[in-house]
C-alpha cells in the first residue's frame, strides 16, 4: 500500500513550495475520484474522513474502502488517510490504531488550555506510532459536517496564540482562521495574507488552509507562496458531483443504472480534484 505519513508527506510539500490537497471522500464513488485523479496528476493526496461521514458509514467501512480501491485501481502515488475535525481524543485514538496516517483534533471551541491539553495527548500518540498530527486555533466559520460556528464567532488567529499553541502541542502542521469559511461562501472570501506571513515567521511550520472551496485560484497561490502547505477542499468536490448527476437525470429522466448515473459524478468530480492539484503544484511530486 503506497501510504504515507501525513508529517513526511507536508513537510516534503512545505519545504518544496507546493501544496498537498486534503479530499473529503464521503462514500466509494468519492474515494475512486480522488485516487484516480492523483494518479494521473502522479500527486501525493490525503483523503479526508471526516465527521459526517463517519456518522453515516463509518470508520472503518470508509477506511477500508481505501485499501480497496486503491488495489484495484493498482494506485502507486503517495496516499495518507487523514481524520478530519475530531473532536474527541476517544476517536483519534481509534483512527491511530486502524491505520490512520494523519490525526487532526479539532479543540477550537474548547477553553484555549483545554485545546492544548487534549492536542498535545493527541500528538504525543501520533508521534509515538510515525503519524501527522494537525490541530486548530482561532475559530474558522461556516459550517462543517453539523457544526456551525457563526461569522461573528468566527475568530482570526493571532500570532502570539498560534505560536504558544504550536510549541506546547507540537503539532506537525497548523490549521489556523485567515478568512476562509467552510462551506458555500456567500461573498468571495479575502485571506488575510499579512497574518499568515506573521504565523509562519512566528510558527515555522506548515500551515492548513481549511474551507479551500471557492478561494479564489490567485489567493490560493498566494498562500502557498506564505507557508500553507495542506489545503481542505469538501464543498467543491460534492457540488461537482451532485451538479453533474442532477444535469444527467434531467436529460435522462428514465436512467435507473445507478452505475452509470455515479459514473457521471465521478468523473465530474475527479476533474475538479485535478484541477486543485495542479491549482496547488502537487502534480508529478509523486515521483
Ligand atoms: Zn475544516
Amino acid at each position: 500500500m503506497p501510504y504515507v505519513s501525513g508529517k513526511t508527506m507536508i513537510q516534503e510539500a512545505w519545504n518544496s513550495g507546493y501544496a498537498i490537497g486534503a479530499f473529503t471522500a464521503h462514500n466509494l464513488e468519492t474515494i475512486k475520484a480522488v485516487l484516480l485523479a492523483a494518479e494521473e496528476e502522479q500527486s501525493p493526496i490525503m483523503i479526508q474522513i471526516g465527521q459526517k461521514a463517519i456518522n453515516e458509514i463509518g470508520m472503518m467501512p470508509l477506511r477500508n474502502a481505501v485499501d480497496s480501491l486503491i488495489q484495484h485501481h493498482q494506485i502507486t502515488v503517495p496516499i495518507c488517510i487523514h481524520l478530519d475535525h475530531s473532536r474527541k481524543f476517544e476517536q483519534c485514538m481509534e483512527a491511530a490504531t486502524r491505520d490512520f496516517q494523519s490525526l487532526m483534533f479539532d479543540g477550537s471551541a474548547l477553553p484555549f488550555e483545554d485545546n492544548i491539553r487534549i492536542t498535545q495527548a493527541v500528538v504525543e500518540v501520533a508521534h509515538a506510532l510515525g503519524l501527522g498530527a494537525e490541530g486548530e486555533i482561532g475559530k474558522i466559520g461556516g459550517t462543517e459536517d453539523d457544526i456551525t460556528v457563526d461569522e461573528k464567532d468566527a475568530m482570526i488567529t493571532t500570532v502570539e496564540e498560534a505560536l504558544d499553541f504550536s510549541e506546547r502541542t507540537g503539532v506537525d502542521y497548523l490549521a489556523v482562521s485567515i478568512g476562509t469559511a467552510h462551506g458555500v461562501y456567500k461573498t468571495t472570501p479575502e485571506l488575510k495574507f499579512d497574518r499568515l506571513s506573521e504565523i509562519k515567521a512566528a510558527v515555522k511550520k506548515p500551515v492548513v488552509l481549511h474551507g479551500g472551496s471557492g478561494v479564489p485560484d490567485e489567493q490560493v497561490v498566494e498562500s502557498i507562496k506564505r507557508g500553507v502547505a495542506k489545503i481542505n477542499v469538501d464543498t467543491e468536490l460534492r457540488q461537482s458531483f451532485i451538479n453533474a448527476v442532477q444535469g444527467h437525470w434531467k436529460e435522462n429522466e428514465s436512467d435507473y443504472v445507478l452505475a452509470d448515473v455515479m459514473n457521471t459524478g465521478i468523473a465530474s468530480m475527479k476533474e475538479v480534484v485535478q484541477q486543485k492539484i495542479r491549482l496547488f503544484g502537487s502534480n508529478g511530486k509523486a515521483k
